[in-house]
């Protein structure tokens, strides 16, 4: 089957099927590109599902890039709070005081302007590109890297075909209707070609597909894994006799930056006096590593570090938390 006949089909396809999502135009690009850039920034390693339930009270509270631009940026991470990868936020509004600042809030069209932008990597650039301005971008997510490895039956492991990869989405990208396109794949891949059971007895694609009806269909892509290091740490929970309990915010740079924290370490135990083991533990998955902290408390009348200070367990929720620090609450029955 042509290319040109691949796109169409699955355009066509996905105007009868594709999903309604509150960030997308009925059909073509979306008229509000900032609408675009938000979706594009919670959607970063995070599932439409869960994106649902932060998108609409952000755009309520920023409803323009003036807004965000303008925005306290820790009121920003108190709306981001359980979307994780924090620094998505905190790009984001670098980005919204680009646009403002630099473009007078008019957003670049260009695939590479946009690519200057703070948290716009290849993808992100690509998708926005497509989907706000319908320029012909290829863009390639999980989804999209599934659909086009059943499609040409490509089984070696993705990170050795990844060029491959984008070659072949590339030739069937639709020039003229490119927003249509990249959602109606990615919607493909989310609906019909799904990791398990994919339904291609209702794929536009299935004549074309040299994987529809392989008993290996489901292994397909290869996601051979490279192992991730492994690390133990601790946590401490430090309290006084007012029954508060200590807290710290990080630095504004690397990892979890200016989130608030109870004191941990990814190596070994937290240097603090007459240390009690609570037995509880928690694991924590980052793109780098697997981090396992045990939990200890201790007691102090004084904060015992530079720049922390003690709260009451109520007022915890008042300030933005990493999703590692909530678990060490949940397993700790503190509510955050
Ligand atoms: S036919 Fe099946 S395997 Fe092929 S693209 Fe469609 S859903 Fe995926």
């Amino acid at each position: 089957m042509k290319k040109t006949n691949l796109s169409k089909r699955v355009i066509d396809w996905y105007r009868l099927n594709g999903r309604k999502l509150p960030w997308r135009a009925t059909s073509g690009a979306h008229p509000n590109p900032y609408v675009v850039m938000v979706s594009e920034f919670m959607l970063q390693q995070t599932t439409v599902k869960t994106v649902l339930d932060y998108f609409e009270p952000f755009m309520r509270r920023f409803p323009t890039v003036q807004d965000l631009a303008a925005a306290d940026l820790e009121e920003v991470y108190r709306l981001w709070q359980g979307l994780g990868y924090y620094t998505r936020a905190r790009s984001l509004h670098h980005a919204a005081q680009t646009i403002v600042n630099e473009f007078g809030g008019k957003f670049p069209q260009e695939y590479s302007q946009i690519l200057k932008l703070k948290g716009f990597g290849p993808y992100t650039a690509a998708s926005f590109s497509a989907l706000a301005f319908n320029r012909p971008e290829t863009v390639v997510d999980g989804n999209v890297i599934r659909v086009i490895c059943r499609l040409f039956h490509l089984t070696e492991p993705i990170e050795q075909i990844r060029t491959d990869i984008v070659a072949k989405a590339a030739e069937l990208t639709d020039r003229k209707q490119a927003a249509d396109y990249a959602s109606a794949i990615m919607d493909l891949g989310a609906i019909v070609c799904t990791p398990k059971n994919p339904q291609c007895l209702l794929c536009p694609w299935k004549e074309a597909c040299q994987s529809c009806g392989n008993p290996d269909l489901e292994q397909i892509p290869n996601r051979t894994k490279i192992g991730k290091k492994e690390k133990n740490g601790s946590v401490c929970l430090i309290f006084n006799t007012k029954g508060q309990i200590l807290i710290r915010k990080r630095s504004e740079k690397g990892l979890l930056s200016g989130l608030y924290e109870f004191p941990w370490t990814d190596n070994g135990t937290p240097n603090f006096e007459h240390l009690k083991d609570s037995g509880k533990q928690v694991c924590h998955i980052f793109t780098h590593i697997r981090l396992n902290l045990k939990i200890y408390t201790a007691e102090y009348e004084t904060p015992p570090l530079a720049d922390s200070f003690f709260v009451y367990p109520e007022q915890l929720k008042d300030y933005p938390f990493s999703t590692l620090m909530k678990k060490v609450c949940k397993q700790m029955n503190m509510d955050i």
